[in-house]
Order: C-alpha cells, then structure tokens, then sequence
C-alpha cells in the first residue's frame, strides 16, 4: 500500500490498534484471556490482557510469567510473546508440566502511541516496588505479588545494541537458563559480547546488575524465581528479533524443565 506522507495526522489518528493486535489470541484454544483493570488514561478506558496457557500434566505446575512491551515502542517483545503463545497452543506437549501467564502489552498506552513511556509520561520500567500509583504498575505487581512464580521473563530492545543480550537475577540457576538460551537466539541475530552493555559490566551477553525500579519479583519471595530479562537489537530486522525471543523461550523452558527433573532424580 502506498504510503501517504501526514506525519501530523498520522501521529494523532494512526494509534497502534490494541484490539488488532490481540485479537487472535482471544480466539485460541486452551488459552484463557483476562482483562486486569480497568483503569482510566486521559479520559480513556484501558486494562492490561492476561492470557494462562495450562500445558499437560500440570495439577501443581511450574509457573512462568512472561512480561513484554513495558516500553511501548518495543514491539518486538510483543509479538514474540503472541507467536509462542500461539506454539504452544498448537503443541501442548511442549508446554508440559507449565503454566503460563503471558502479559503482552504492559503498556497499553505506549504501546498504541508508540513510545517508550505511557501516556501519562512515565517509564513504567522504573516504578516497580516504590509504592508508585500508576495503574498498569499496581496491576503487574498485585500479579507479581500473588502469581506463585517459578520464573519471570522480560522482553525488550535496545536501541543502542547491535547484539542480542540478558539480565540475570534471582535464583542462583537463572544464569544456566540464559546461556543456552543466548547460544540458541545467537543462531538468529549477533550476540553483543562486549565487556560493557548498557553502562553495565557484561560477561558473553549476561549482565549480573539492573536498573532500581524494574518489573521484578517482589522482594523475600519463597522461593526465589529465576528472573531473565531479554533484549533484542532494536534496530535489527523484526522478524528476527522475534524468532530469536522465540527461540529463546523455548530454550527458557526446556533447560528448566531438565534442570527441575535433574534436581528430581538426585
Ligand atoms: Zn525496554
């Protein structure tokens, strides 16, 4: 389609549509969707879309958060999070023993303007566990508080990365969940192997430390999840910043599912 060239217009009537984008979730089978909220922004209403994927023989699962989109002009991360919901979905054996709560769009407002902060000006990504009264970061942390998670996974871009790299945190394990996931994704898109990433110091692509403020498991959690943050390059072509989370989650699951088992059998 040809594109005509009103940038004024474009910003102002051209939102990002939340309800296209959601849309083929809410028709999938075994995959329930809730709306958390809602909650106001401007005068306009908004919630926050949970969808609960159940893999076979899962009466006491394994419970894994995935998080994308907190930042609104990272699409990337959302529909990675959408496409492995979808695999899943058609092959359950894969989810065995799981369950999955994915929050695609954490930033429902960023995420239709196309910008990093919500609608209300703010990086959402550094309020967390700060008693902050934004309504999306109440929401995620009554979620975060009360979800019984054995991992919580992130899913962002970095604009000023040529590589693919992670946050490590929380359970001492989380580092053995990234490094196959990063050789995996790695197959995808370049790893960033430098020494510094982000003002942080980095080791193959792991970063030990984070930013105060991120969506993260509260704290004296029993136990402690593995918390992984992942970030693609923002500039890198999207399909391939999606296939490598993909790849990458899959990887997530698989190497915790052998680790649980390994620590089963002993
Ligand atoms: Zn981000």
């Amino acid at each position: 389609m040809e594109k005509i060239d009103h940038p004024r217009v474009e910003a102002a009537t051209q939102r990002r549509s939340l309800q296209h984008f959601l849309e083929p979730l809410l028709a999938l089978p075994g995959v329930q969707s809730d709306l958390l909220g809602p909650f106001q922004t401007n005068g306009r209403e908004y919630s926050l879309p949970r969808f609960t994927l159940r893999g076979p023989n899962s009466s006491d699962p394994i419970r894994i958060a995935l998080f994308a989109a907190i930042h609104g002009d990272e699409p990337a991360g959302a529909i990675a999070a959408v496409r492995f919901l979808k695999e899943l979905a058609s092959d359950p054996g894969s989810a065995e023993n799981f369950l999955l709560q994915a929050y695609p769009i954490c930033n429902p407002t960023g995420f239709e303007d196309d910008t990093r902060h919500s609608r209300r000006g703010l990086d959402l990504n550094r309020e967390f566990w700060r008693a902050s009264p934004e309504p999306e970061v109440q929401l995620l942390e009554q979620e975060l508080r009360t979800g019984h998670f054995s991992g919580i996974i992130q899913l962002h871009a970095d604009d000023t990365s040529e590589g693919i790299y992670g946050f490590v945190r929380g359970h001492t394990l989380t580092e053995n969940l990234l490094r196959p996931a990063l050789r995996a994704a790695g197959k995808i898109l370049p790893r960033n192997v430098n020494a510094t990433i982000d003002g942080f110091a980095a080791r193959d692509g792991i970063i030990f430390d984070h930013y105060e403020g991120v969506l993260a498991a509260p704290a004296r959690m029993d136990p402690v999840p593995f918390e992984i943050i992942l970030e693609t390059p923002h500039r890198a072509p999207m399909d391939l910043q999606v296939e490598a989370l993909v790849v990458a989650l899959r990887t997530i699951l698989t190497e915790y599912r052998n680790l649980i088992s390994f620590a089963a059998n002993i």
